[in-house]
């Protein structure tokens, strides 16, 4: 396409202008070149660290060539929105272990969609408004298709992928959603920012299932995300313990990063927390029916893995909580309604808990050490 460089100029500030009015804290751009990102991504899965997600492992000309996902893309943008909910309670859950621990993004609405709706609104803005010029064509993404997404964000330099492999901004921390608009305007391309991990590894010390292999490298097996998300088996029973209370996702490496200090407070009242979310009991949720599952979570990303996944992480972490007699006749009552792999997380939810029944659970030195990370990061206010 050809634009001269004011049109191009005045192209991007109108897209970051609309972003940041529609709510996003920052737009930047990269190319497509995918070189060093790729061939990563490939050793990953070439090494099976991807567990089940088996969608991960097609479409690899795509990934690997945007211009094959959406023909005519010369240019990413990446956009960031924060979604780290005010009076977000970290310690609470993580203390008691009669309480549900939920990963904060999930504690509001779906952001799949809301996110969504604002890119594509602010697509159709900007072919609006330039469609006196030439063709813009584009395509939005939110973590839909075969996309580099934290690759293209550190190209971009919204971030640093850190040692958890997740994008780390200077000035916000890690708690946001990322998305992308695949353009065919050869916009000015931004620069990445210096990788600012340095020395510290407390994410890796901290990830309760070490799931971090090596500096950047997570094997998804073994992480707390992926085990009670998209895995749709058993959760392996050596891993079992160890996810606590934890049952969906996974926060603590987010938690161990002193980058968190800097995080700031989503305005969006979409992501605030629902139906009590960030304070409630195991047991509470334990008694919700399939109906109301499906109708407490109407719109929360937790509804996508179903009925039978969630009585087995809960299963799990009642296992895990203290002693209690009513407990074990909570999960004999659902056995009627679990399928055959439930069943057989309830089993070893009644033995562990009749196993640790004369001792009432500690916290894990891992969680306490957590804990005193937490109250060292106060997030502010965007
Ligand atoms: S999400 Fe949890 S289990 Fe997964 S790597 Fe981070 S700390 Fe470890
Ligand atoms: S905890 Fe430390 S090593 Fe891990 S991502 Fe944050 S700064 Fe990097």
């Amino acid at each position: 396409m050809e634009l001269s460089k004011n049109k191009l100029i005045e192209i991007k500030s109108f897209i970051q202008k609309q972003a940041a009015e529609a709510g996003f804290q920052d737009t930047r751009v990269s190319n497509t070149e995918t070189s060093g990102y790729f061939e990563k991504y490939q050793s990953w899965i070439t090494n099976a660290r991807h567990g089940e997600m088996s969608y991960l492992e097609r479409n690899q000309n795509l990934r690997q060539y945007p211009d094959q996902l959406h023909p005519g893309t010369c240019r990413v943008i990446s956009l960031r929105y924060n979604y780290l909910p005010r009076d977000a309670q970290f310690c609470t859950p993580l203390s008691d272990n009669n309480l549900a621990n939920i990963s904060r993004y999930a504690l509001g609405r779906d952001y799949h969609k809301l996110i969504r709706k604002k890119l594509s609104r602010l697509c159709t803005q900007l072919v609006e408004h330039f469609k006196q010029d030439e063709q813009i064509d584009f395509r939005v993404f939110v973590d839909s298709a075969p996309v580099l997404e934290s690759s293209f964000a550190e190209k971009s330099g919204i971030g640093w992928k850190g040692k958890h492999t997740l994008v780390i901004n200077q000035d916000a921390g890690s708690w946001f959603f990322l998305s992308e608009i695949f353009i065919n305007v050869p916009l000015a391309i931004d620069t990445p920012v210096e990788n600012q991990c340095g020395s510290c590894n407390a994410c890796i010390k901290l990830c309760p299932t070490q799931a971090i292999i090596a500096p950047n490298l997570v094997d998804a097996t073994r992480c707390i995300s992926y085990l009670t998300i998209e895995n749709k088996q058993a959760i392996p029973v050596a891993l079992r313990k160890k996810l606590g209370n934890r049952i969906y996702g996974c926060d603590d490496c987010q938690l161990a990063c002193p980058w968190n200090r800097f995080s700031q407070i989503t305005q969006d009242a979409d992501f605030q927390p629902r139906e009590k979310l960030d304070n409630i009991s195991l047991l509470a949720l334990w008694q919700w029916s399939e109906e109301e599952f499906s109708e407490k979570l109407q719109g929360n990303p937790i509804r996508r893995i179903g009925y039978q996944s969630w009585l087995r992480n809960l299963a799990v972490a009642i296992g895990n909580s203290n002693f209690h007699q009513d407990k074990i006749f909570a999960l004999e009552s659902k056995k009627n309604v679990a399928n055959d792999m439930v069943v057989e997380h309830i089993n070893w939810a009644i033995n562990n808990l009749k196993t640790n029944s004369h001792e009432k659970s500690t916290t894990s030195q891992k969680t306490l050490k957590l804990i005193n990370c937490i109250k060292n990061m106060l997030p502010r206010d965007a």
